[in-house]
């Protein structure tokens, strides 16, 4: 069972993985993780995560912020309570979305593959894993920590973003020679981006509507993304 909002609102690391799914023996449930830095979530990450759900029937989609991201040790990164704050708020409303604590309560740099493989360790086995990227993101999988055991663990789905090629990604992956099994996605084009979300703050712009008011609301009480540019 998918829990209401309030029941999430309240998770702990424990049951934040995906409690209940798989319980039916008799059928198979699709698992859908978001992950990212989120530092903010924007209504790019929430439309692609909806987009894969209906076009893929998830059951659920996990966000997951990293905790210490891979690839981002070139620039101040908001602190991983903030950006899962953020992401929660944001996922509250949507009884196909929730908020992961996984990334975040792991210690040191975050590889995809370790939480997939924590996933496939946690989640029965009638629970099928779906990763999905932006465009951007999956062009770097190839050359992902230990990629060919992402490709064992689960399906890739792969989402249009504007000023990203995805059909250069489909030829990069297929050159790879690993055996990835990926779903392409069109998702409505959304121009936009955390780094642009982080500067129009910065410079005293609105960004609203490029994310939900809620997240609004906590990055003016908190006051991110007004100091120095890292
Ligand atoms: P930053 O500008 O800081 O890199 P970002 O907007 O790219 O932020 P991330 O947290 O880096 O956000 O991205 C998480 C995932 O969401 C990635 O797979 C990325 O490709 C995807 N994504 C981000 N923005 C969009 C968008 N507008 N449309 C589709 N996918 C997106
Ligand atoms: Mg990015």
């Amino acid at each position: 069972m998918i829990p209401s909002p309030g029941e999430r609102a309240a998770q702990t690391p424990e049951d934040s993985v995906a409690p209940d799914l798989g319980a039916d023996p008799g059928r198979t449930y699709r698992l859908g993780i978001m992950g990212g830095t989120f530092d903010p979530i924007h209504n790019g990450h929430l439309v692609t995560a909806q987009q894969a759900s209906d076009d893929l029937n998830l059951d659920l989609v996990l966000f997951m912020p990293a905790g210490s991201p891979a690839f981002k040790q070139d620039r101040d990164v908001s602190g991983p309570e903030d950006r899962f704050a953020m992401t929660l708020l944001a996922t509250a409303d949507n009884p196909l979305f929730m908020a992961s604590r996984l990334e975040i309560d792991r210690e040191g740099i975050t590889y995809t593959v370790d939480t997939l493989e924590e996933l496939r360790k946690r989640c029965p086995e009638n629970v099928e894993l779906y990763f999905i990227t932006g465009a951007d993101a999956i062009i770097d999988i190839i050359s992902w920590h230990r990629a060919e055991r992402i490709a064992e663990i689960a399906t890739l789905v792969g989402a249009t973003r504007p000023g990203y090629d995805l059909a250069w990604a489909k030829a990069a992956i297929e050159g790879s020679g690993i055996p990835f099994d990926v779903r392409y996605l069109e998702v409505p084009a959304l121009a936009i981006s955390s780094s642009y979300l982080r500067d129009r703050t910065h410079s005293g712009q609105s960004i609203r509507y490029l994310t939900k008011d809620s997240v609004i609301g906590y990055i003016q009480k908190r006051g991110l993304y007004r100091g120095a540019r890292a």
